[in-house]
């Protein structure tokens, strides 16, 4: 039975870099028939808090990675890890360190001054039961410490590296619980990973050398070792570790920008990991079926905004229009349209007419507002070059012809603006091109006579009359 989980410390918002690793996990234990679990690692009361819990449950729930476990939170189970580190007492794999931060400061500033290396000197290992009960005594604050077995290396397989290994000399006697009683990460993290069965440790590849810190420990605790799949660094495009200069690391920004979850969720798998030939595009079905962790790469990804546009931009033509709607509603909502009045089926056919020019909900969102706000907003050099005396005299033709005609839809709209660009001897780009302009307030745009169709008459009418009275010196107080 699979195993794995996802163990963020709640300090902030979810980001990229986590939702990678949540995803990879997702698709491993889905595609195992596992179980995948969520553990909040909050160790550490002064740095997590609740909002980044709800931020985190929020993402993965967003990006619809649905944990089976959990959460569990580890600041409930001090007990558990105060269990494990009095047998390690017992037995002598661990020992109370009562070294000031004075003295570790000041050795380690020595070291470096003479240029050696430094890791703890077990100071406190040597004491003498006498030393040890005057400082009991005088009620010294003491750690644990873990007595590493230096005189080994620590090897292990990992699913994605290979074969990694690290002399025992290299590590020093790491803390297992802190003065005040909280344990440290890797404790925990093995505590944790052991009584909760975990049988593949998936996680980024910075946690490698916490990994031999951690072997040791499954050892002297004669738990079961699991497998370790160490996933590759995210880098911004300047091959420097993904981070705020580079634009949004948090998930919750990529939805604000109208980024798609399962467009974003696509991109993520990509990043570490291919499913070979030019596939790009796959659902997170899909994914489970192919994701293979084992052909996950070595070599760090790239996170590329403009390719996660792409991707957005190729969802957003195929999603159906159902869904651009359920998506695309708060984005509505915010721009204070309101949608009781508009009937859905309206709504769903000004979204297929726009969807292929939107590249994220943001824009298919100005691009609907454009049929349902009162006033529209005109482009300057539209009004310039389209609704000129020329362009006006052309609109005011055609003004005509559309009050007078009954049946208004795409193809008569389309019919008679032709025939009457026929008998002025005339463009129909003459009449199309300032239509447009009156219509959308913009250059581009879908075909003018799924515009005009979509929009109906009345407002057709409405706009091309208000058009028809803008000047480039008014025209401004409209925008
Ligand atoms: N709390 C650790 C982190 O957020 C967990 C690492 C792990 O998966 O073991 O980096």
């Amino acid at each position: 039975m699979v195993r794995v989980r996802i163990a963020p410390s709640p300090t902030g918002a979810i980001h990229i870099g986590l939702a990678r690793s949540a995803l990879y996990n997702f698709l491993f234990a889905r595609q195992n028939n596992g179980k995948f679990i969520l553990r909040i690692e909050d160790t550490d009361p002064s740095r997590s808090t609740r909002e980044s819990v709800e931020a985190i449950l929020e993402g993965l729930k967003w990006l619809s990675l649905y944990w089976d476990e959990g959460p569990y939170f580890q600041s409930q189970r001090f007990p558990i890890y105060k269990e494990y580190a009095e047998i390690l007492l017992k037995e002598g794999r661990a020992y109370y360190c009562y070294c000031s931060q004075e003295r570790l400061k000041a050795e380690k500033e020595k070291a470096l001054k003479e240029k050696r290396s430094w890791q703890y000197d077990r100071h406190c290992l040597y004491l003498s039961k006498k030393e040890k009960e005057k400082l009991e005594r005088e009620g010294v604050p003491k750690v644990i410490r873990f007595l590493v077995p230096s005189e080994r290396n620590i090897v292990f397989e990992d699913i994605i590296h290979g074969r990694i290994e690290k002399s025992g000399r290299d590590v020093e006697d790491f803390i297992l619980l802190r003065a005040d009683g909280t344990p440290t990460y890797n404790f925990a993290c093995v505590v944790d990973d052991a009584l909760m069965e975990i049988t593949h440790v998936i996680r980024a590849v910075e946690h490698i050398s916490n990994t031999f810190k951690q072997i040791l420990l499954y050892e002297a605790l004669n738990f079961k070792i699991p497998y370790f799949a160490h996933l590759p660094l995210i880098l911004g495009k300047d091959g420097k570790k993904l981070s705020k200069r580079h634009g949004a690391v948090s998930i919750m920004e990529y939805k604000k920008m109208g980024i798609l979850p399962e467009a974003l969720v696509n991109y993520l798998a990509l990043l570490g990991w291919s499913p070979g030939g030019d596939l790009e595009i796959f659902s997170l079905e899909e994914a489970i079926k192919l994701f293979k962790l084992e052909k996950v790469k070595k070599s760090n990804a790239i996170f590329d905004f403009q390719k996660l546009e792409w991707m957005n931009s190729e969802y957003m033509k195929r999603s159906t229009n159902e869904r651009l709607l359920m998506g695309v509603k708060p984005f509505l909502i915010e721009r204070n349209l309101s949608l009781d009045k508009e009937d859905e089926r309206r709504l769903l056919t000004i979204i297929e007419i726009n969807k292929e020019r939107s590249r994220n909900l943001n824009e298919l969102a100005d691009n609907i507002a454009i049929y349902l706000k009162e006033e529209i907003t005109y482009d300057e050099e539209g009004v310039k070059k389209f609704l000129d005396e020329k362009g006006k005299e052309n609109l005011k033709e055609l003004l005509k012809v559309y009050e007078d005609l009954t049946d208004f839809n795409k193809e008569t709209t389309e019919k008679v603006l032709r025939e009457l660009a026929n008998n002025l001897n005339k463009k129909p780009a003459e009449f199309i091109h300032p239509l447009r302009l009156a219509l959308t307030g913009k250059l581009v745009g879908p075909p003018i006579f799924d515009v005009v169709n979509v929009m109906g008459k009345e407002l057709v009418i409405k706009r091309i009359k208000k058009a028809l009275t803008l000047t480039l010196d008014n025209y401004s107080q409209n925008n």
